[in-house]
C-alpha cells in the first residue's frame, strides 16, 4: 500500500529566510548527516576535516532542536553523573567515556576560539549543590570517584557553601572547573557557517522522510553516500526507526530581568557559576549577562508526548523554588519555553551501526551538549580511523530494563518513566 508522505510541519512564510536553502535535487556525497543540532554539526565538521565530501540535512533550521533551547552550560555532568558510568560501565568504562565528554567540552571550546565564535562564552566553574542529605551522600559518591578516577574535584561543606551562593537552603556541593557556558543557538549558527566555508553542504528545511541502501529520500530530494549519520535525537522515531528505543523528557527555562549589581550579589557573592541541584526532578540556573536564566522541571510534564507551553503550573513551581532558595530576591521572568530532549530507556546515549543497514549509524539520545559533540566527533573516528574504544556501551539494541513487548503494552510515557526510574532513580 502507498505510504502518504505528510506536508511538512512549517509555516510557509518562513522558508523565505534567505540563508535556508532547500534540497530539490539528487545529491551525492561521502557521508550524509541528518539533524543540525550539536551531535550533527560535530559529526559534520569531524568528517569534513577528515578530507570527506559532506552534506548536511536539516528539517527546520540549525539549533532548532533541543540545542538551541537549551541553558548552555557545558560540563562534562549531565543526566549520568561520573559515579553512575562507573557503576555501570566500571572504573575502565566509566572513566573513558567521561575523558570522551571532556574531549567534547575541549572541542567547543576550542572551536569558539579558533573561529572567534560570538555565543557569549563565560568561563565559568560548574556548582552541583545538595537540597537534602541525601543529596550530601550522592554528591560524596560523585566526589570519591572523580578524586581517585580522574585526579579531580572538589566538596564544599554546608558551611563554606554560602561564600558561593548567597543561600543558607543548600546542604553541601561539588564544583567541577574548566567549564563554560554558551548560547547553544548562536554557536550552532555560527558553526552552520564555518562548515559551510569548510565546503560542507547544508541544506535547512529539509526534513529526510526515511533511508534505505545508502539513500537518503528528502520531500524534495535524494542524497546518496557511503555513510548516513542519524542525528536526530528525539525526533528518530518519525525516521522509522528505533521506534521503541527513543523517547523524550520535559525541562523548562526561563529567563529574567535584567538585573542589578546588588540583586547578582544576592545570588553570587563573589564569582558567577553553572550551578545544577540533585532534587530528582532537578533545578538548574546561571546568569546570561545580568539576567537569571533558571531551569527545572515538573514531575507531571517530564513523559509529556509534546511541548507544554505557558504552564502556570510549571512557571510557579520554578519560581518559587528559586524564592525558597533566595528569599531576599523578587526576580521577574520575561521569558518562558519548554524543551523536549531525547531520552533513551536507560538515559545513556545510543550509538552505533543500524543492525540491518550498517551504512546507517545513530548519535542519539546523549542527554547533553558535550557528550552529543563528543559522540558527533566519535562518529567519524569509529567510521574512518576505526577507532571503537567506546563501541560496548551504548549500542541501539542494549537491553533495556523495560523491553519493547512491554512498551507496547504500557505506551512510551509509562515504559520510559519506569525504565528511566528503574536506570537511575528518574533523575530529570
Ligand atoms: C531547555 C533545555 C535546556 C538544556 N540545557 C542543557 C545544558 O545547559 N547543557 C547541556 O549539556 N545540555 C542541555 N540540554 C540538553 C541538550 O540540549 C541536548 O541533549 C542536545 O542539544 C542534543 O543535541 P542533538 O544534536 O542530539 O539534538 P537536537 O539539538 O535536538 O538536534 C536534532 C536535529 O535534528 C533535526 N531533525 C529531526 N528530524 C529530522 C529529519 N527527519 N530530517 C532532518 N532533520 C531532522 C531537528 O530539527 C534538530 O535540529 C538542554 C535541553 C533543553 C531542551
Amino acid at each position: 500500500m502507498k505510504k502518504t508522505v505528510m506536508p511538512q510541519d512549517q509555516v510557509f512564510w518562513y522558508l523565505n529566510r534567505p540563508e535556508s536553502g532547500c534540497l530539490r535535487t539528487s545529491l551525492q556525497a561521502d557521508v550524509v548527516i541528518i539533524g543540525g543540532g550539536m551531535a550533527g554539526l560535530t559529526a559534520a565538521q569531524a568528517f569534513a576535516e577528515k578530507n570527506k565530501r559532506v552534506i548536511l540535512l536539516e528539517a527546520f533550521y540549525c539549533g532548532s532542536g533541543a540545542t538551541g533551547k537549551s541553558s548552555g552550560f557545558i560540563t562534562p555532568n549531565s543526566e549520568i553523573s561520573f559515579a553512575e558510568f562507573v557503576r555501570r560501565y566500571g572504573s575502565v568504562g566509566g572513566t573513558a567515556i567521561w575523558q570522551a565528554i571532556e574531549g567534547g567540552v575541549e572541542y567547543i571550546r576550542a572551536n569558539i576560539k579558533r573561529y572567534g565564535i560570538d555565543c557569549d562564552y563565560a568561563p565559568e566553574d560548574t556548582l552541583i549543590v545538595a537540597s537534602s542529605p541525601q543529596g550530601v551522600k550522592e554528591l560524596h559518591k560523585e566526589d570519591d570517584q572523580l578524586k581517585k578516577l580522574v585526579g579531580k574535584s572538589g566538596f564544599i561543606e554546608k558551611d563554606q557553601l554560602q561564600s558561593y551562593l548567597h543561600s543558607s537552603a543548600f546542604f553541601g556541593g561539588v564544583i567541577y572547573e574548566n567549564t563554560f557556558s554558551i548560547t547553544a543557538y548562536k554557536y550552532c549558527q555560527a558553526m552552520k557557517e564555518i562548515l559551510i566555508k569548510k565546503g560542507v553542504t547544508i541544506f535547512e528545511e529539509t526534513p529526510v522522510l526515511d533511508f534505505k541502501n545508502h539513500v537518503v529520500r528528502t520531500l524534495h530530494g535524494t542524497v546518496k553516500a557511503q555513510h548516513i549519520i542519524v542525528c536526530t535525537d528525539r525526533f528518530t522515531p518519525n525516521l522509522g526507526v528505533l521506534r521503541e528505543s527513543v523517547y523524550q523528557v520535559q525541562t523548562f527555562l526561563m529567563m529574567s530581568q535584567p538585573l542589578v549589581e546588588n540583586e547578582i550579589k544576592k545570588i553570587f557573592p563573589d564569582r558567577r557559576y553553572m550551578v545544577w541541584d540533585t532534587e530528582m526532578i532537578y533545578n538548574y540556573f546561571r546568569l546570561v549577562g545580568n539576567r537569571l536564566a533558571l531551569g527545572g522541571g515538573s514531575l507531571l510534564h517530564v513523559y509529556d508526548g509534546k511541548e507544554k507551553h505557558c504552564s502556570s503550573r510549571v512557571y510557579g513551581k520554578l519560581s518559587g523554588y528559586f524564592k525558597k532558595k533566595f528569599p531576599l530576591l523578587d526576580l521577574q521572568f520575561e521569558q518562558f519555553w519548554p524543551g523536549l530532549i531525547g531520552v533513551s530507556k536507560d538515559v545513556a546515549p545510543i550509538t552505533g551501526f543500524d543492525k540491518d543497514d550498517p551504512s546507517v549509524y545513530y548519535v542519539i539520545t546523549a542527554t547533553g551538549l558535550p557528550i552529543s559533540a563528543a559522540l558527533g566527533m566519535y562518529a567519524a573516528d569509529r567510521l574512518i580511523d576505526k577507532r571503537d574504544d567506546l563501541k560496548d556501551y551504548f549500542s541501539p539494541y542494549r537491553k533495556w530494563a523495560v523491553p519493547g513487548w512491554a512498551t507496547r503494552i504500557l505506551g512510551k510515557k509509562v515504559a520510559f518513566a519506569l525504565s528511566n526510574f528503574l536506570s537511575v532513580g528518574g533523575h530529570f
